[in-house]
Formats: C-alpha cells, structure tokens, sequence
C-alpha cells in the first residue's frame, strides 16, 4: 500500500515551535497535506509523551487518535498513523577538545521503549522537561549504546546531515565521516536525512553514503510545512516493524520516491554572511579563502560547499538502484505566486487553497503529484495549475537560501505576475 511518511517534526513544546502542532491538528494537518504516517516529534519531553500514551492507540507499532470525531476527521475513520520519534541534540568534546553538536532523528518501535529510554534521562539528571528537542551531554556513541541496549529496533537517523551547526556533516561542529561519529555503532545507522538544503543528486556524490537509506522528512515546526519533504513507500503491512525492514535492507523495491523541498530553497544552501550582505558560491568562497570581504571574520560555510569538500563523485553521478524524487513547491505558495501575495497565510490564498482541495476532493500532495492537469482546470484559475504544470516541470527561478536565511523560489518572472495579478482580479 502507498503511504506518504513524514518522519521528522516537532510537537508545540519544542523551542520556536508553533502552539498549534498538537496531536489533533497534526492528524486533520496531515489528510489536508496527503500524509499518511508522520512523527510524533519530542517524545522525550513528559507532556507530550503523557499526551501520546493517553490520545493515541497502538496498531503494529504504529499509533491512531482514540475516539476520533468523524465531522472534525472530515467523514472518515481515523487513518493517520503516527511513529513514535523525536530529534535529540548532542553536545559533547570528541578529538583534540573539538566541540560537536548534533542532531539526531530517533524513531522508536513501541511505547514501553520510550519509557525506558525517558527513565534513564531522568533519572541521571539529564534535563528533559525544557524543551521538546532536548539537548544532552552525551555522545552518539554513548546514545547508541544506551538505546540499543533498551531496543534493537529504534532507529537512529543523523538529521540534515549537512547544515552547518547541528549536524553530523556541518562545517561547524561536524565529522567528516559516519564512523568517527558513530564508531562501533556505525553499523546500526540504517539511515540518514538529506535536510531541506540538500537533495538526493547532491548525496549521491558521496559513495560513503550508498549503503544507506535516504530519507526527506519536513523538519515542520508549523503545520504548513509537514510534508514539504517526506518519504513515499509501498508497504506490504503498514507496521513499524516493516518500516524498519524497508529502512534497514534498503528495500528499493519498496522506497517509491522521495518528496524533496528545492535545495536552494534551505537556509543554508550556500555560503555567506547575511549581516555583511554577502551570499557566495562555493568558487567565490575559495577565492576568498573562507573569509567574508566585509567583516573579515570567517563565512558560514553551507551545505553546497561542504557536500563538494566531501565527495568522491562529481555532481551528475547516478550510483544505481537509487530511488527517485520529486522537488516540490508547496500548494500555497504557488497560489500566492500567482495572487502577487507575499504570505502563504494571506485569507485569499487559503480560501482559494481550500476550495481547490474540497473541489477536487484529493489531498495538497495528491494536486502537486498525480492529479491530471486538464483536471485541474475545470476547478480553479488557469494560472494555478500553469504554476503546478510549472512545479513538476522544474521550471522555475530560485534564489538560493544562505547562512539561515531562506532561498526563494519564483514561478513566474515579474512580467508574468503582472499578467497574473490582473487575470486574477477579473
Ligand atoms: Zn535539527
Ligand atoms: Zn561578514
């Protein structure tokens, strides 16, 4: 059965996190958006476990809202599945004093499993009760033991493996490979996250990563941006324990394709020094040997730079039996492109958002994917589905993102929107 999986969020108590990201609202967030199984987030952190243990209930090691209102739930049964999972961020000296910090995507096969892991935290003093994403003075060599010993079957996932301050590839506080992260544990990572500023072609120059599987999970830390990358597999029971085999055999035969945000788009595609106004290309940050012409101090060095300094392929290297992705541009946002509106959140773009799913009666995912164009036509604006057809096409103009600032990605060029902008107003 295809299932559409989100497997990195964030709950309302994680830090910056909107208040809105409760067990309900990720449920009726995800048949709005087409997701079928999406992470718990923060299951660490006491209230939202308590939340998970008394709204949800099991199934194959996968969990539904209990007593699921059928009007909220918009006429059907409960189908959204959630995966037990949080992000830990490790913060701890390896090699010559070096400070790492890292965050780590943890998926759990069962509540009990969480108990344990939630006890051991607490009762050695760790501090999980301040923040959803916690973060912990351990290694990932230690983190590993101790889960797996609790559980074979959690699995471990390094998270946006290459933005620059948290993860196990970034330029700041990262490794230059999985083993001196992970050492003896290194066989037991089954997986590893592209991160919104890398896409698979990207990964694919590094032969280190082959052997892996690649996952594209959202990162949301509103409901807006569950699925704006997520994982597509055909799961022959939809179960934890066949999650874990897909994940762990890199079953390609069962990994349909990767949902993937335009790389350009992340925070830290490319290198610079927002303040200083400075954005560069890999080249141009060599050429100035990594030091910002405006302030002198060092460039933050993104995920386009550091992937080049690692890999052992050049960019268009297909190693094969990888599966395919898809680069997508939320719904919304098409809809403010083509409105001449800066904020997806603007009413007129949800009204419009919104009718088009009710007239359809398919998913924001199920529109952007597979939904036939002439189809679309007969239930909204010419232009909205020009920019779709525009979407799947990658025909589009992108500004990439730099040291935390997001790219932008354009549809239409600025005469087109002056076109669109009357169209839609007649
Ligand atoms: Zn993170
Ligand atoms: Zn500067």
């Amino acid at each position: 059965m295809k299932q559409v999986l989100d497997l990195h969020i964030h709950s309302k108590h994680s830090r910056a996190c909107s208040k809105e990201l409760t067990l309900p609202n990720l449920d009726k967030a995800c048949r709005v958006k087409g997701v079928d199984i999406i992470a718990t987030g923060d299951f660490t952190f006491p209230a939202w476990f308590d939340d998970i243990k008394n709204k949800l209930i099991e199934e194959r090691g996968l969990y539904k809202l209990k007593n699921s209102d059928p009007s909220r739930l918009m006429g059907q049964a409960a189908k959204v599945k959630f995966i037990l999972s949080t992000e830990l961020a490790l913060i701890y000296k390896q090699g010559e004093g070096h400070a790492r910090r890292l965050h780590l995507v943890v998926l759990a096969p069962n509540v009990k499993a969480v108990e344990k892991f939630n006890k051991y935290l607490e009762d050695r003093g760790f501090n999980i009760r301040s923040d959803g994403r916690p973060i912990l003075g351990m290694s990932a060599i230690e983190l590993c033991k101790i889960l797996f010993n609790i559980d074979e079957k959690f699995m471990v996932i390094p998270a946006h493996i290459w933005t620059p301050w948290f993860a196990v590839f970034g330029s700041k506080s990262g490794f230059d490979s999985l083993e001196e992260c992970f050492g003896e544990f290194t066989k037991n990572i089954y997986a590893y996250e592209t991160g919104l500023s890398s896409d698979p072609e990207m990964n694919w120059r590094l032969s280190a990563l082959d052997n892996l599987t690649l996952t594209s999970s959202s990162d949301a830390h509103s409901l807006p941006n569950i699925a704006r990358e997520a994982n597509v597999y055909d799961l022959a029971e939809v179960s934890y324990d066949e999650i874990y085999r897909i994940i762990k055999e890199r079953d390609t035969s069962k990994i349909l394709y990767t949902i993937e945000f335009y790389p350009e788009e992340g925070m830290y595609h490319l290198d610079g020094h927002h303040v200083c106004g400075v954005r560069f290309e890999p080249e141009e940050t060599k050429k100035h040997k990594g030091i910002c012409p405006v302030c002198k101090k060092k460039l933050v060095i993104g995920v386009e730079y550091r992937v080049d300094e690692l890999a052992d392929r050049p960019l268009g290297f297909r190693p094969s039996n990888m599966p395919n992705f898809k680069k997508l541009v939320e719904l919304d946002k098409i809809i403010a492109e083509v409105f001449g509106v800066k904020s997806r959140n603007s009413a007129r773009v949800q009204i419009a958002y919104q009718q088009l799913l009710k007239k359809t009666g398919a998913s924001e995912l199920d529109i952007l994917i597979d939904k036939p164009l002439p189809e679309l036509e007969n239930f909204t604006l010419p232009e909205i589905v020009e920019g779709i057809k525009r979407v799947r096409n990658g025909n589009l103009i992108v500004e990439p993102g730099f040291d935390g600032q997001y790219g932008v990605v354009k549809i239409f060029s600025e005469i087109e929107k002056k076109i669109n902008r009357q169209a839609a107003l007649f």
